[in-house]
């Protein structure tokens, strides 16, 4: 997706080779347009596959979940980090190590919101470890609906998260795929024959 790929060369900000941050447009304040044309290329990227749920995880993948399920007319579920006092019934749940924080939650979804009929499709900020996506496949999984696929917003194609969701025969869809970043730049996989995109220094 070009526009994005724009906006992270001239507003994302690379704190490490491995982390990018993207606070001023994506996961704090939020471009609300991006966001529904985000949503508007994972709709068209899963077209004819009769989605019935968008699925995320608390808390940057509900604006794009949302974006989703707005373009393809169907609710968005999302999972919990922590269990709150108003669920009470019974829960699908699995253990998800979270990169930037360091810290294992067990996220849970309500069975009363995924189950066999669904056509589900992932969707989070950032594809990176996978650990994220990959406990949002087994809660699928184990709720006996159909995965259709998952679709990252961002991926860092140079850390393990696609190979391990394609291990699982998951199909995964990425609207920026980054192959390789350090401060001050960084390489989108389809420029391969280009040079360096320069993009804002750390903040
Ligand atoms: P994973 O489980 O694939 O390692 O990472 C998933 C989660 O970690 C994402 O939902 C995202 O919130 C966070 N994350 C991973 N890498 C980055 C990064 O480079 N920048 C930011 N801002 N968040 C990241």
């Amino acid at each position: 997706m070009k526009e994005l790929e724009e906006r992270i060369r001239q507003e994302g900000a690379i704190l490490s080779e491995t982390v990018l941050k993207v606070d001023a447009f994506l996961n704090h304040q939020v471009d609300t347009e991006l966001a529904l044309a985000t949503g508007r290329e994972f709709a068209r990227a899963f077209a004819g596959e009769k989605i019935t749920k968008v699925l995320t995880i608390e808390a940057s993948g509900i604006q794009f979940a949302m974006a989703a399920g707005i373009a393809l007319q169907v609710p968005f579920v999302y999972a919990k980090k922590k269990k709150a006092v108003t669920q009470s019934g019974s829960v699908y749940s699995a253990p998800v190590h979270s990169f930037t924080r360091g810290e294992t939650y067990q996220v849970t979804v309500d069975q009363r919101y995924l189950g066999p009929g669904d056509k589900v499709l992932i969707v989070d900020d950032f594809l990176a470890t996978g650990a994220a996506l990959i406990g949002l496949v087994d809660i699928v999984r184990e709720s006996g609906a159909e995965l259709i696929g998952v679709g990252a917003v961002i991926e860092k194609s140079f850390q393990e998260g696609r190979g391990l969701l394609e291990a699982k025969n998951v199909r995964v869809h990425s609207l920026a795929r980054i192959e390789s970043m350090k401060p001050g730049e960084v390489h989108f996989t389809q420029d391969h024959n280009e040079s360096s995109h320069r993009v804002k220094e750390k903040v």
